[in-house]
């Protein structure tokens, strides 16, 4: 594939007066210039299947939140230091949605925003500085909170109260209880800060493990791994970045598929379809230390037009059923993928929960070694026949596969058979 002139162009401009820290996914990189339902579309008007975008999980401009943002936007956009009743509706929908002891939510504009929150009210009420993370996982881009995401590689340093713990999965250990190594895993990272006079504060997982390379286990193994943080004083932080918002079909949130119920719970990307909204969801005496000793105010977390762009949402995924849509179509996609796993022997492993799969590539079934250059050429491949989708995992070789919730059979099957040709052109 050549890059067409104009993107070459845009190339420059952008390494010009945008920097050298971006990345642009795919070798040829994508200029999109629309977006709707699950599609996206270039600028020659070549249409793309997203199956990878998880901020639009209602899909690409959705008509009842571009209603609601529009709307908005023309009557009152402004910050929580005003009497506003949008915010409190808002508040208390999106907390009848989580079990009655987290009832209090404050709302930031990013993920990271959140995470970095989620410390803070974490540190407060603990008296603690330990954190807790997975080998390869990613919370977040301020200093704080890329101090604990491993995944960001030698270029950020982990904080010395951050230890790693081996992301819970099977497929490479074998026939071990996933729960019990990674409780005895967090038992052990405890006692390593304990040896260094540090205290835990947290526990922090994404629910799906997604940055470790997807990772939903059976459900119900995190129950071990929050008694021993909290046996230790530390709380347990679920960060539902990605898989909340009925992405993982079983439940509204990853939490709830481990019959948990978090300190804290970390929300962003598809809060607001697309809006920047976040923020962080709280058991009340947890946050309460916290409220005493500090003010909290974002000039953008929780304003009007956000909240409006939220309150859509959640009314969508309610009346169109998205949470059930991403349980059926999740597992008609999956079932596609595992027949293809039948026929084409890089696929080791494929596993998911709800519309977040991933199909990790291997250069031998028995070894289980990773193949990470067959991973990028099945990437790029794909993109070039019109489907969208990347790569996680440590050794970068799963597939990450994390369409919109409202993917339908139509779009999973064209996924399939493009994935299909794909690897058959990559051989
Ligand atoms: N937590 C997780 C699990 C994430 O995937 C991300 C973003 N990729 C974040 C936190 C940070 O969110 P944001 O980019 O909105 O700051």
């Amino acid at each position: 594939t050549t890059l067409a002139p104009e993107n070459a162009a845009l190339i420059e401009r952008r390494a010009a007066v945008l920097g050298p820290a971006y990345r642009l996914m795919y070798e040829e990189p994508l200029h999109l210039v629309r977006g709707e339902g699950a599609w996206l579309y270039d600028e020659t008007g070549r249409a793309y299947l997203d199956a990878y975008n998880n901020v639009t999980s209602l899909g690409h401009c959705h008509p009842r939140v571009v209603e609601a943002i529009a709307r908005q936007a023309g009557i009152l956009a402004t910050h929580t230091r005003y009497l506003h009743t949008l915010i409190l509706d808002y508040a208390e929908r999106l907390v009848a949605t989580f079990p009655a002891e987290l009832s209090q939510v404050m709302f930031t504009c990013t993920g990271s925003e959140a995470n970095d929150l989620a410390l803070r009210i974490a540190k407060a009420r603990t008296g603690g500085t330990g954190i807790i993370v997975t080998e390869n996982a990613y919370h977040g881009v301020t200093e704080a909170v890329a101090a604990f995401s491993p995944s960001l590689g030698t270029g950020v340093d982990l904080g010395i109260a951050v230890r790693t713990v081996p992301a819970p999965e099977s497929y490479h250990a074998g026939k071990t209880d996933v729960g019990e190594a990674f409780r005895r895993d967090v038992e052990a990272a405890i006692a390593d800060l304990r040896r260094h006079g540090l205290k835990p504060a947290l526990l922090i997982v994404d629910t799906l493990f997604t940055s470790d390379g997807v990772l939903p286990g059976p459900a119900g193994f995190l129950a071990g791994a929050v008694a021993a943080i909290r046996a230790a004083g530390g709380l347990f932080v679920a960060d539902e970045v990605q898989p909340g918002f009925g992405r993982s079909g079983e439940a509204m949130w990853g939490f709830q598929r481990h019959g948990v119920v978090p300190d804290l719970v970390t929300l962003g990307k598809p809060m607001g379809n697309g809006q920047p909204i976040a923020g962080v969801v709280m058991r009340p005496e947890v946050v309460e230390s916290f409220g005493r000793t500090s003010r909290y105010f974002n000039t953008f977390g929780g304003n009007a037009v956000s909240c409006a762009a939220a309150m859509a949402v959640l009314e969508a995924i309610e009346t169109e059923g998205l949470q059930r849509n991403a349980l059926e179509t999740g597992r008609h996609l999956l079932d596609g993928i595992a027949g293809l796993a039948e026929r084409h022997e890089v696929i080791g492993d494929v596993r998911g929960a709800g519309l977040f799969i991933g199909a990790e590539f291997v250069t031998d079934r028995g070894t289980r070694a990773p193949d990470r250059a067959r991973t990028a050429r099945v990437v790029n491949a794909m993109r070039d026949r019109g489907v969208l989708i990347s790569i996680s995992g440590r050794n970068h070789n799963v597939l990450k596969i994390r369409p919109p919730l409202v993917f339908s059979r139509e779009n999973a099957d064209l996924f399939v058979s493009v994935l299909d040709d794909a690897l058959v052109a990559t051989a």
